[in-house]
């Protein structure tokens, strides 16, 4: 698109959106509200606080990324933090179109109400620049949407220049912990303006030029999002196998059970985590695919798991069976919608909601397999382009530096679990999908 100077597209229909049974439609939409509001991340954490609730879950847990990614905690994350922000300014929540769980923050500019920044605008633009001023980094967020440019590969590349100055191999004006020059500097980026333009190119890019591969932190090109993954290793797993690349949705967002969530699945738990992968992958790509915000695949943790104390000997019972379940569902993979001939409301309405609309057939299970058949989908697509194993990969300081020195199992060991995670995928050991794996998806190239 940027190279034809396409901005958007932009689409509206006249007609009615036929639904194939209206009555029963309205039903479970209502159910779902009803679901939603009553979960404790949907129908109140989000809403309370905004995913910059994360903030100071991630710090406690080690993983908000810090000076690019060289440590996993910040001293100052209290000031960047969802409860600050709430407490100091937020004006209103806000949300998309009929979305019951508004996990927008609407904050003041001036005497201009403005969106307030999202956990992953925080993390690369606080924390990872070691920058603790909350209201600069609502101002930057508010000039990256204006400028059309996302806020994560800009917080990445920043904090990967200043980390090339700090190590004196390129100094674009910029230093940890510096944010006179910030504004200016996206607006040169944008615009492709004197030196600080070529940071447009993104951290990959400008490592090949510059040097520090180590520690340029994006995978497949694409810069991480706001979380180490050195203490949540599936996630490690999911930014490397990622088609988007470094993406956290796409990768399966398992830091929500590694780190955030109320069920410790083991961050460094190496054994069962691909399996766990595919299978989170999977249903992130199976939401998207019905139309749903992502956040509504969170049902999936029952709301009773919040309830239990953090001294409970249940707790870590629970972790390690949710790690070992994802593994198990996906072993039976190839019968998944036949295991899972039904929709279970409570967990993943999805499926329901989808036939009552479309009147597709869909349980969850089928819906599952969606998801599944999307990311094989755009695997070939990755490779018809040129993609290889090869490129399922990170930088060094994420699977040779350990984020904690006394821990050595705090790193991303891809090479025990990429071979694990292609036979879970049902790909050969180069990671390229199987003729009977795309048949079983009835997937014909
Ligand atoms: S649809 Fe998703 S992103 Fe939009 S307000 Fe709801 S929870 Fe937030």
């Amino acid at each position: 698109m940027g190279s034809k100077n396409l901005k958007a597209l932009v689409s509206y229909g006249t007609r009615k959106v036929p639904v194939h049974d209206p009555k029963k439609f309205s039903q479970i939409v209502r159910e779902w509200n009803h679901l939603l509001k009553a979960h404790q991340m949907t129908g109140s954490d989000l809403g309370n606080y905004g995913t910059a609730l994360w903030v100071n879950r991630s710090n406690r847990h080690g993983i908000l990324p810090t000076r690019n990614f060289q440590k996993g905690r910040f001293e100052e994350a209290e000031k960047i933090s969802g409860e600050y922000l709430a407490d100091n300014y937020l004006v209103r929540n806000s949300g998309c179109v009929s979305c019951p769980i508004r996990c927008e923050r609407r904050v003041m500019l001036g005497n201009r109400e403005i969106k307030g920044a999202e956990f992953e605008t925080i993390g690369l633009l606080g924390s990872n620049i070691e920058n603790s001023d909350l209201n600069l980094i609502n101002e930057w967020n508010y000039h990256l949407d204006l400028l059309g440019i996302d806020s994560i590969s800009t917080g990445g590349t920043l904090a990967f220049a200043m980390e090339l100055q700090e190590r004196g191999i390129k100094d674009f004006g910029l230093k940890f912990g510096k944010t006179d020059n910030i504004l200016e500097a996206l607006y040169n980026i944008a615009y492709r303006r004197g030196e600080q333009g070529e940071l447009a190119d993104g951290v990959k890019i400008l490592s090949e030029k510059y040097g520090g591969e180590e520690f340029a932190i994006h995978s497949k090109g694409l810069e991480l999002a706001a979380y180490d993954p050195r203490i949540s290793v599936g996630l490690g797993l999911g930014y490397a196998t990622a088609n988007r690349g470094g993406c956290h949705l796409n990768a399966g967002y398992a830091a929500l059970l590694e780190a955030l969530g109320p069920i410790p699945v083991p961050p460094t738990d190496l054994e069962a985590k691909p399996g766990l992968v595919v299978f989170l992958q999977n249903g992130m790509d199976a939401v998207s695919l019905g139309g749903s915000c992502v956040f509504t695949f969170m049902m999936m943790i029952p709301n009773p798991a919040f309830k239990i104390k953090e001294s409970s000997p249940l707790k870590p019972i629970l972790g390690k069976g949710t790690l070992l379940s994802g593994g198990l569902l996906n072993n039976l993979g190839k019968m998944l919608p036949w295991i899972i001939p039904i929709n279970i409301n409570a967990l993943l309405p999805h499926g329901e909601a989808l036939y009552h609309a479309t009147g597709i057939k869909m349980t969850m299970g089928k819906f599952l397999q969606a998801g599944e058949r999307c990311f094989n989908m755009e695997r070939l697509y990755n490779i018809r382009e040129g993609l290889t194993g090869a490129d399922d990969s990170l930088p060094s300081r994420m699977t040779d530096q350990p984020l904690e020195p006394e821990r050595e199992d705090t790193i991303v060991d891809l090479e025990k679990m990429l071979p694990v995670f292609y036979r879970a995928r049902g790909w050969d050991e180069k990671g390229i999908p199987t003729s009977k794996k795309l048949k079983q998806l009835k997937i014909d190239i």
